[in-house]
């Protein structure tokens, strides 16, 4: 691997990351823009943005320095940029259809707002968490992408930690606040991949 070769794929990696950050805050501006919500598990929330925040600061690493370049897979560049790019490129396609899906009834934690409704269109017709289902997938095209396997493995073990904290609370709130409509939902909906048979 020489360092120079690598540059256009750290800049890809950055300038994705970046763009991703920056439509979370702009989702979140709007949605702090209508707020009156119920928090939960308010505690639980702060250590997942924190254990987020470490991924990020792994990524950092891995764009602006060589330390874990021994992790390094010698991919073929193809497989890097069609696999790698378009795997990420789907996952935002992914994202950016369950956010306006979601519309006002998104938040960056587990929260219930006060007019919130039960969305059951565009992907959520599918499967109950496709924004979990899109972090997962982002985990295969940082695999390709950053051909890093330290990268990934950390990415994926974060996205797990933070799927597995939440998602059984997530949908004790949803029972909670929409009771037999959300049980219902749960009978023909999966998920993080579509039911096969219903
Ligand atoms: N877990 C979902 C949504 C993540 S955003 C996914 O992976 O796509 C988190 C917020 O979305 C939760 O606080 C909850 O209030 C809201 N939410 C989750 N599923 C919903 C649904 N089907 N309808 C309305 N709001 C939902």
């Amino acid at each position: 691997m020489h360092p120079a070769d690598e540059i256009p794929f750290r800049i890809a990696f950055g300038a994705f990351w970046a763009l991703n950050l920056a439509l979370r805050l702009c989702f979140r501006i709007k949605a702090k823009a209508t707020d009156s919500s119920f928090g939960k598990h308010e505690q639980r929330e702060k250590l997942l943005s924190r254990v987020f925040a470490f991924a990020f600061i792994f990524m950092l690493v891995y764009i602006f320095s060589t330390w874990i370049d021994f992790a390094h897979i010698a991919f073929p560049v193809w497989a890097r940029w069609i696999l790698g790019g378009g795997i990420l490129v789907a996952h935002r396609v992914l994202l950016s259809w369950s956010h306006y899906a979601l519309g006002r009834n998104w938040s960056g934690v587990l929260q219930i707002h006060r007019e919130h409704e039960l969305v059951t269109s565009g992907p959520y017709r599918y499967v109950r968490h496709p924004m979990y289902s899109a972090s997962f997938l982002s985990g295969v095209g940082v695999f390709f992408l950053s051909a890093n396997w330290l990268v990934a493995a950390v990415y994926m073990i974060v996205v797990t930690f933070m799927y597995l904290n939440r998602v059984s609370l997530e949908e004790e709130m949803m029972i909670e606040r929409f009771g037999n409509s959300y049980q219902e939902y749960m009978k023909k909906t999966g998920r993080l991949l579509p039911r096969l048979r219903s």
